[in-house]
């Protein structure tokens, strides 16, 4: 009987782990961590994870001069306020991102959203609702989920705000990667519908997305929400920094 009642346990230890995997390890690079609960996050990535220093005042990329607004800002119409990207796209977090987008880690969600809400919480955003940017259907069955989505969702919790599926994604955009801003606002041009317009006329939104590169989408999904909406305000968990700021 003892026998059976550690094996049981054994087994239930082991769904739990699988279930509610235990958060020892750095969310980044899954190196150990000591004190998980204060800092998810070990002090390697910690020195170079965080979107610090000058940035462009719109688009939180990294530009050469403080208080400043970037080439690519300059030059496309923003239809949203600010966009606010608390972490830098690169070695450990970007690989980190890519599970939370497309290898099934959705818990993450949970701590990139703690990660945005101290970003932006002392900025006193004031904001009716919470949407995110839509994916098409088929990229939803691919993934299983929209990774905006659980993020926004995760961020309502935080800010204890409404969130709204207000957008849809009615036809499928070729990969964005390899474009640039004039050709993914082209590819992003009627790929989206807004579903629901009357409840945010007049109102102040928080659009959340993954990554942002040229906000080219989060700019698409801004210009038909402006449509009714008072302010957009964009938030992605990272920043893919324009190299130069010519390029786009
Ligand atoms: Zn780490
Ligand atoms: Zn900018």
């Amino acid at each position: 009987m003892n026998k059976f009642l550690s094996f049981c346990k054994k087994i239930g230890n082991k769904f739990l782990d699988i279930v509610f995997p235990l958060n020892t390890k750095c969310i980044f690079c899954n190196s150990e961590i000591v004190d998980f609960d204060k800092k998810p996050y070990c002090d390697d990535c910690e020195k170079y994870a965080f979107n610090k220093g000058a940035k462009c005042i719109k688009c939180d990329t990294r530009i050469k001069e403080e208080n400043k607004i970037c080439d690519n800002c300059k030059s496309h119409k923003r239809y949203f306020e600010k966009c606010f990207c608390p972490l830098n796209y690169e070695k450990a977090v970007r690989s980190s991102i890519l599970s939370f987008k497309d290898s099934n880690a959705k818990y993450l969600a949970k701590n990139f959203a703690k990660i945005i809400f101290e970003y932006i919480k002392d900025e006193n955003l004031q904001f009716d609702y919470i949407t995110f940017v839509p994916s098409h259907k088929t990229s939803i069955k691919r993934r299983g989920y929209n990774p905006a989505k659980l993020l926004a969702e995760e961020l309502a919790l935080l800010f204890d705000k409404p969130c709204f599926e207000l957008l849809q994604k009615v036809s499928q955009t070729k990969a964005q990667k390899n474009l640039n801003y004039n050709e993914r606002a082209k590819n992003l041009e009627n790929s989206m519908i807004l579903t629901n317009a009357k409840l945010i006329k007049g109102k102040t939104l928080l659009l959340v997305d993954d990554v942002v590169t040229t906000c080219a989408t989060a700019n698409q999904c801004a210009k038909l929400l402006k449509n009714y909406a008072k302010k957009i305000y964009v938030t992605a968990v990272a920043r893919n920094h324009l190299k130069t700021e010519k390029q786009n």
